[in-house]
């Protein structure tokens, strides 16, 4: 009975007069049964009878009236996005965010577990086991989950992810037999440049690139409004474009990948090499003395505090990122490309440094007028990137 109900959600807000109402009110709200009718070109009949459904399920609620234009004033309609909740779960190298969120992405209630170290199948069982554990009730209008790596989000696959030993798993269907929920499996990266779209600051920008630097670096990239996948997912794997033929070799087979020069373990390497050479370093006090215990937030800690290596280090991950960066540029000519992820976040001191080196690259461009700019979300980003992955599938228009 619960299987039967938790379906029946999605689908029932996707029958087309439905879903077009909805989403006219939900932009457009409060608004009166007769401005849909007009704004639409539906009948009143459809119309009334569509709200009449919505206001069943909870989606739409009566509040207050209009002005009348002549006749009795009309009764305005208003979005209810606490109606119904989503379950975001964003898996990390080291942890899996979850939460219970709105229909408007906002958070209900959220829980973080330790990956603890597992990988393959038994990270798969720790997956499923915690979020069979999270959820509360029935009301539910999916799953959408977000993990780094190559995802076939049309088949709801995780193709590869090197650290969590994931190969070929169909993540989506063993959700859907654990929680007889409706799943969504997106890349982490595509998500959160469609929450940036949808829920931050680019919502005008049509062809837009977000670049995600953590321990590696990803993109994720929306042309067109839509996001970009590939055709095995495999778009956006920036970290392993070259930058330089003759150098340091990557086990993706490559040479001289972006992600060894501005990545974290790229940089940490680096930083664990000088250290051994006897350089002196603010990173390693801030790590009690013990150089396995750096971390990127003794990285911007140091830098703030003028640590010459720190400095040294942002100073080259600069270089190597406007390197990529402008070949990005005159490949895809994007309205904004946007700087996030660890490493990215509040380093402002990057993106200047940044948007300098590519002013001297791309001097003569027709792209020169372009700024990289910072992650307008904060925050639990990752999971407003899982939420704008199921809500833009929720709210689209069937075709
Ligand atoms: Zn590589």
């Amino acid at each position: 009975m619960v299987a039967i109900k938790r379906a029946k959600n999605l689908k029932f807000i996707q029958e087309w007069n439905r879903s077009i109402i909805l989403n006219t009110i939900r932009h457009s709200g409060p608004i009166s049964r007769m401005e849909i009718a007009k704004k639409q070109g539906l009948s009143p009949t459809t119309v009334t009878s569509a709200v009449h459904d919505l206001m069943e399920m909870g989606l739409v609620k009566e509040s207050g009236v209009g002005k009348s234009s002549g006749g009795r004033k009309p009764i305005l309609l208003q979005f209810q996005p606490d109606s119904l909740s989503v379950i975001c779960i964003a898996v990390g190298h080291t942890s899996i965010s979850m939460a219970e969120m709105n229909l408007e992405a906002g958070v209900k209630q959220k829980r973080t577990v330790p990956v603890g170290g597992r990988t393959g199948e038994e990270l798969v069982d720790h997956l499923l086991q915690s979020v069979e554990l999270f959820l509360r009730s029935d009301g539910y209008a999916g799953i959408s989950i977000t993990v780094p790596g190559i995802v076939d989000a049309e088949n709801g696959i995780v193709r590869y992810n090197e650290r969590l030993k994931l190969r070929d798993v169909p993540i989506k269907k063993l959700m859907e037999e654990r929680t007889q929920l409706q799943t969504c499996l997106e890349n982490d990266t595509n998500a959160i440049v469609l929450a940036e779209k949808y829920y931050g600051s680019y919502k005008d920008c049509e062809n837009l690139l977000y670049i995600m630097i953590d321990d590696g670096i990803g993109a994720g990239i929306i042309l067109r409004d839509s996001l970009y996948r590939g055709r095995n997912g495999g778009a956006g794997e920036f970290g392993h474009t070259s930058i330089d033929r003759s150098g340091i070799p990557c086990n993706c087979g490559n040479r001289g990948c972006l992600e060894h020069y501005a990545g974290w373990l790229g940089l940490y390497a680096r930083i664990l090499a000088y250290i051994h050479r006897g350089r002196i370093t603010q990173m390693l006090e801030l790590a009690g003395g013990d150089p396995m215990a750096i971390t990127p937030d003794h990285f911007l800690i140091a830098l703030n505090l003028g640590d010459e290596l720190a400095e040294e280090l942002l100073e080259e991950m600069a270089v190597a990122l406007s390197v990529g960066i402008s070949n990005i540029l005159n490949i895809l000519d994007p309205d904004a490309v946007i700087l996030g992820g660890e490493l990215a976040q509040g380093n402002e001191r990057l993106l200047t440094k940044v948007n300098a080196q590519i002013a001297v690259e791309n001097i003569h461009g027709a792209k020169d007028d372009i700024l990289v700019l910072p992650a307008s979300l904060k925050g639990d980003y990752a999971l407003t990137g899982a939420a704008a992955v199921i809500l833009q599938e929720i709210f689209r228009v069937p075709g």
